[in-house]
Formats: structure tokens, C-alpha cells, sequence
């Protein structure tokens, strides 16, 4: 798995735990994350997952993801990890987006993610999901992990962080997109 974020890790395992393979992050080979110097979802899952397949010799798995916000223009995208400047600052991110938004009334978002399997020389398979919702004017919730607390999703009338994780992978950007990238795996190597 090209992450060493212990969130992603944590769903993408259960995702994955009706197959037999077993879930590696990357870091338990030494691998230090990528450059993520891609300027889409797709160009910066692709970098990621060759650049694990490369340094360990493995089939590797990589997410790229992050929330577009409509009255940010899309923003923080591609820069969700890193919004606040240092990577991965879960808190600090929130509380930037929350001051962004303070006079916004529409509070529309999407979170994206972009799934790619890398596997030596076969042509790399990509899959796709997206989860739209709201952003809240204050956390609510305990689970997941980076903008959670801060995602209403009005059907189930909670933020993401307060589903169950099983709940969250059923409906979830990551859940859709791994999905569909395990069909791709089976339909490929069948
Ligand atoms: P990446 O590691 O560059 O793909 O960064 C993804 C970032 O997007 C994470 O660090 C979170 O800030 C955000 N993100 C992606 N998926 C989720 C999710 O399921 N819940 C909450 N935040 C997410």
C-alpha cells in the first residue's frame, strides 16, 4: 500500500479483507512517500503507486484523494493533506478550512479518490469515486480521520466521522473507487 497514512490504511485493509492478500504499507519496506508532484488525483495516485511498486518490487496499491470545496473553487483538491502547510496536520487543516468558510453560506464538497494498481510491467488499472456532502460549522464525531468530523453527508444526517467504519467504506470516495479497482484486478488477472 503506497500511503503511510494510518487512516487510509486502516479502511483500505478492511476493504480488502475478503481477499487473500495481505495489506503492507509502504513504510514497512523503508519506503518514504512519494513526491507528489502531479497536478491531478490521477497523475499523483500513478506517481505514488509506481514509486512503491519501484522501490519494493511489489504489486503496490496507491490513493490519491482529498475534498474539492465548491465555494473554494475546488479547493484544498489536491493540496488536502498539506492545506495548512505541514503534511498530514488533521487539526490544524480542519481549523483552516473552518476559518475559510466562517462567512459561507453554501457549503457544498466533494471528497475524490483516485485508486491505481501498479504491477511490474502490466499497464497500471485506475478506479474512481466521489462522495458529496457538507461542510459543518463545527466537528462532530470521533472516527475516520482528516476532514471527517468536518463532512455532513445529509442522507445519513451525520458527518463521516461519525459512521461506523464499515459504514463509511459501504459509500465512501475510497470504498467506491476500491471497488471498482478490485473488478478491474479480478476482470485482468483472471
Ligand atoms: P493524500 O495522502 O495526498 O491522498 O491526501 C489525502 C488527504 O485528503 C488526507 O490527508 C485528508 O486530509 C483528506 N482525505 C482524503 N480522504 C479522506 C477521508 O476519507 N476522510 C477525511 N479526509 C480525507
Amino acid at each position: 500500500m503506497a500511503s503511510s497514512n494510518v487512516g487510509k490504511i486502516r479502511e483500505i485493509s478492511r476493504l480488502l479483507k475478503d481477499f487473500d492478500v495481505e495489506v503492507v504499507a509502504q513504510t514497512e519496506y523503508g519506503v518514504i512517500d512519494a513526491d507528489e508532484s502531479g497536478q491531478s488525483f490521477r497523475e499523483n495516485s500513478l506517481i505514488k503507486a509506481q514509486h512503491a511498486a519501484r522501490l519494493t518490487g511489489l504489486p503496490a496499491i496507491a490513493d490519491d484523494s482529498g475534498l474539492a470545496v465548491k465555494a473554494l473553487d475546488g479547493a484544498p483538491g489536491i493540496y488536502s493533506a498539506r492545506f495548512a502547510g505541514e503534511h498530514g496536520d488533521d487539526t490544524a487543516n480542519n481549523a483552516k478550512l473552518l476559518q475559510m468558510l466562517e462567512e459561507v453560506d453554501d457549503r457544498a464538497a466533494v471528497f475524490h479518490c483516485v485508486a491505481t494498481f501498479v504491477n511490474a510491467d502490466y499497464e497500471p488499472l485506475v478506479a474512481e469515486g466521489l462522495w458529496s456532502g457538507e461542510i459543518l460549522r463545527e466537528q462532530h464525531g470521533e472516527g475516520g480521520f482528516g476532514y471527517d468530523p468536518l463532512f455532513f453527508i445529509p442522507s445519513y444526517g451525520c458527518s463521516s466521522a461519525e459512521l461506523s467504519m464499515n459504514k463509511k467504506n459501504a459509500i465512501s470516495h475510497r470504498g467506491q473507487a476500491l471497488r471498482q479497482l478490485v473488478e478491474l484486478i479480478k476482470q485482468t488477472y483472471a
